[in-house]
């Protein structure tokens, strides 16, 4: 288990490294009760969480394609949820509400919060006459209203604004839902597939410190437009969260993004590498808990690289990602394909292109 301190300096956030992540993870319902708990849940390529407060409302986020419907009915289970009392549906894409009907079919939510952005597909179709037959009711989401969830725990909604975006790149992925649950000191910020434009806009309109989030699931699955500077900057984000498929189609998460994540400070947590993310906040700390192997925990939050593997310099001992700079050339140099060997070979990584 890693524990992620809220306090903001990343020299602070090395020190409270504590104990091996993935050693002694416990069953996500042995977290006790006073927490909360979010879970970014590994559904392919899509997007699709659950968050439980202390108190046991239970929200979903998204619910990812209509394969992941599985997925996700067993992170419910896992987390001891019988009934949904909130469903956020992002935005009327596939890959965040393709699971959503069948999900509804057998966890009848109370509300339903939805942009209310009419994209006209069939899918979108089915997932509105499912809301509408759960009896849930249907609640438009607009920047600047904020949920309740339970005393200690709120859920602000900051995007889409009152006026839906039209005739951009993606009206759809533009207005999508972005909203920030809090409890305590700690916050979630959950951003949809919101690109450029949107972002660029709720920058704008929110007033300072809005945004800023321990834990942020980057948005569109780490897309190139997913992540810029000024977001980041705003965010300040400890944990990025990509939600993403192994070897998908969209070759998410794009390198930009990637870049701009590792240049802002952030640890990026992808899906596609370590399954489903969970973490759970005292309101004070976020852990994350995940079903990694066991390695040091600086290790252990070292983002893997994808393809191109690790060069290790003989001499030094120092091992690098393929594409650093400082990687040593051919001729002095071992290759690994997996991190883990070269550490349990004796490495150490390099902290410039692979973090502490
Ligand atoms: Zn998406
Ligand atoms: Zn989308």
């Amino acid at each position: 288990m890693q524990h992620y301190r809220v306090t903001r300096s990343l020299a602070t956030l090395c020190a409270v490294l504590t104990a091996a992540w993935g050693l002694t993870s416990p069953p996500v319902s042995a977290v006790g009760p006073g927490n909360l708990r979010v879970s970014f849940v590994d559904v392919g390529q899509g997007d699709g969480a659950v968050a439980v407060t202390p108190a046991g409302q239970a929200i979903v986020i998204d619910a990812g394609p209509r394969d992941a419907s599985d997925a996700m009915r067993a992170e419910l289970r896992a987390l001891g949820v019988k009934k949904l009392d909130w469903v956020v549906a992002s935005h009327p894409h596939a890959d965040h509400i393709g699971g959503l009907p069948e999900l509804i079919a057998s966890f009848p939510p109370r509300q339903v919060l939805d942009p209310t952005y009419v994209h006209g597909t069939a899918l979108q179709k089915r997932f509105l006459k499912q809301v509408g037959s759960s009896g849930a009711r249907l609640v438009r989401a607009r920047a600047g209203s904020s949920i309740q969830l339970d005393p200690s725990v709120k859920l602000q909604v900051l995007a889409p604004p009152a006026r839906l975006f039209q005739g951009g790149d993606s009206d759809a992925n533009n207005n999508s839902i972005v909203c920030r649950l809090s409890f305590g000191a700690t916050y979630f910020l959950f951003t949809g597939d919101l690109e450029a434009d949107g972002r660029a806009a709720l920058l704008k309109n929110s007033p300072a410190d809005q945004l800023r989030a321990d834990v942020l699931k980057v948005a569109h699955h780490g897309s190139h437009n997913g992540a810029d500077p000024a977001f980041l900057a705003a965010v300040r984000p400890r944990i990025a969260v990509i939600s993403c498929g192994k070897g998908n189609d969209y070759g998410h998460p794009h390198r930009e993004a990637l870049d701009q994540l590792a240049r802002s400070g952030s640890r990026i947590l992808r899906t596609d590498q370590l399954g489903t993310i969970r973490c759970v906040s005292d309101g004070k700390t976020v852990r994350v808990v995940s079903k990694l192997p066991v390695l040091p925990p600086k290790q252990l939050l070292v983002p893997a690289r994808v393809g191109g593997g690790f060069i290790g310099n003989p001499r030094s001992h120092v091992v690098h990602a393929a594409d650093c700079k400082q990687a040593p050339r051919l001729g002095n140099r071992a290759e690994f394909k997996d991190l883990r060997k070269a550490l349990s070979a004796g490495y150490r990584s390099h902290a410039a292109c692979l973090g502490r």
